[in-house]
């Protein structure tokens, strides 16, 4: 099935959905969840942890998650908490260059930043959208 095939089944069937429950409270779980409420979906999350796990590192938001942020009203928030970064590169333990991306070129072609951001803040930007609408049982 095509993407665009598989977007439109999607749609359908969270067109038909009433209540949805969400496995786990990480990034994915949480931006799915807001998705799933805005769409009109009663949404519970359950996360095993005792409580959300803060782990203190930063994640670097490639252009294409800040897209799906703004799907669900959340990249300005996002960007505002972050650095942003133009270039993306894997280096060996020697310093040679493996890989190397233009976020900046990557920027323009999608139409959204990139940028680092505290793992743990965007999981509670993400927990503050939720906690509007929906729950997060343990
Ligand atoms: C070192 C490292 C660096 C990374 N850097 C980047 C980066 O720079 N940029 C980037 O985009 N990505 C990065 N990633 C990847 C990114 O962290 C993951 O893609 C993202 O966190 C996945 O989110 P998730 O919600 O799917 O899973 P997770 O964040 O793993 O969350 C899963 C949650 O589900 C819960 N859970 C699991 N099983 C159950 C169960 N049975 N019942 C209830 N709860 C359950 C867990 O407790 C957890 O809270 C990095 C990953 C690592 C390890």
């Amino acid at each position: 099935m095509s993407a665009a095939a598989e977007s439109v089944t999607s749609r359908r069937i969270v067109r038909r959905m009433k209540r949805a429950i969400v496995i786990g409270g990480g990034i994915g779980g949480l931006s799915a969840a807001i998705a799933l409420r805005q769409a009109g979906v009663e949404v519970v999350v359950f996360e095993r942890a005792e409580g959300l796990k803060e782990a203190s590192a930063a994640l670097a938001l490639a252009s294409n998650a800040i897209k799906a942020l703004s799907r669900v009203g959340l990249a300005d928030k996002v960007l505002r908490l972050g650095v942003p970064v133009g270039r993306h590169e894997i280096r060996s333990w020697r310093g040679q260059a493996l890989s190397e991306l233009s976020l900046m070129k990557l920027g323009e072609r999608v139409g959204a930043k990139s940028v680092a951001v505290h793992r743990a803040s965007l999981q509670e930007a993400l927990l503050q959208a939720l906690r509007r609408y929906g729950t997060v049982r343990r």
